[in-house]
């Protein structure tokens, strides 16, 4: 069994449509694959129908954007009623804070000598109801301004950067709660990978497993080296937590996250299960 717990599709910033993206991972021989794109459910329903002509089993998952001491968390919610009003309440506060800060990113980059616009950048998302950086990234690789995101993050868009800007993010352990209160588990993504290493210590993780009920960390993710993942996965397993793997894939994107780059084990995934029939069967 290859298992596949997080991937995004053109519904944030993937390259691929749900479907596309189902029909890639049935190729690449996942058996089950998660769609987790950021702060939306939208692309969901369509990957699910393409899961059943596919035979792939398709979890449906969301990478919400939280906060924690000013520094940007993205949490992994598994399993949630796409309906439950509090979260889709709060995500759509998360995509309104995508949306809000495009006017004076694009000032920002202009002023840096890259000049960019709004209508720019929305062309590139295409509709997505997610816009995220790798959008203007997009625009800014249209403009012929740098040649693919990576340089785009590096010179322009990353944290301390000329174009970045700081959006609302919902606050971490609100999140958590939020996606049990929708009958999902929670899983931090990528803990000690980029920045947010700084801020999820130990004790950290620690605490929002006693104080929230964290589910799980993803151990196994292309930003963590091999120490972080032998750590990790340790601390995963004394906390009793569950540890996941996975491939961040979003289509061409970026570079070298192939679909099922890492993946999640049976048994983990089996664990993630229990929490979630756990979360949904409790109704909190
Ligand atoms: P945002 O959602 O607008 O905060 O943008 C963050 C997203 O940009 C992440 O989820 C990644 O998908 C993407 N990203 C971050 N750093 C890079 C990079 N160096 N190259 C390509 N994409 C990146
Ligand atoms: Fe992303
Ligand atoms: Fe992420
Ligand atoms: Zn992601």
């Amino acid at each position: 069994m290859r298992i596949d717990l997080h991937t995004h599709s053109r519904t944030s910033d993937g390259t691929d449509s749900p479907a596309e993206l189902v029909a890639a991972a049935a190729r690449a021989g996942l058996d089950v694959v998660a769609l987790t794109d950021h702060d939306t459910f939208d692309g969901l329903p369509e990957a699910f129908d393409a899961g059943r002509e596919h035979g792939v089993r398709v979890v449906g998952g969301v990478e919400v954007s939280t906060d924690l001491d000013g520094h940007s968390v993205h949490l992994l919610g598994y399993g949630c009623d796409l309906t439950a009003p509090a979260l889709a309440a709060e995500l759509g506060r998360n995509r309104e804070g995508r949306g809000d800060r495009l006017p004076l990113m694009c000032a920002q980059l202009t002023e840096a000598g890259v000049p960019v616009s709004v209508e720019e950048v929305l062309e590139a998302a295409a509709g997505a109801p997610a816009v995220g950086r790798p959008h203007v990234a997009d625009a800014l690789i249209a403009r012929g301004h740098v040649a693919d995101r990576k340089e785009a993050f590096d010179l322009y868009l990353a944290e301390g950067r000329p174009g970045y800007v700081e959006r609302y993010s919902t606050p971490l352990g609100l999140a958590i709660d939020l996606v049990h209160g929708s009958g999902g588990a929670a899983v931090l993504a990528h803990p000690w990978g980029r920045g947010s290493s700084r801020v999820l210590t130990v004790p950290v993780i620690e605490g929002l497993v006693r104080d929230h009920g964290l589910d799980g960390v993803e151990v196994d993710h292309s930003d963590h080296d091999e120490a972080a993942r032998r750590e990790l996965g340790a601390l995963a397993e004394r906390l009793r937590v569950v540890a996941t793997g996975s491939s961040d894939y979003h289509g061409t994107g970026k570079k070298d996250h192939p679909l099922g780059l890492n993946t999640t084990t049976p048994a983990a995934f089996e664990e993630l299960l229990h929490a979630m029939n756990d979360h949904r069967s409790r109704g909190r």
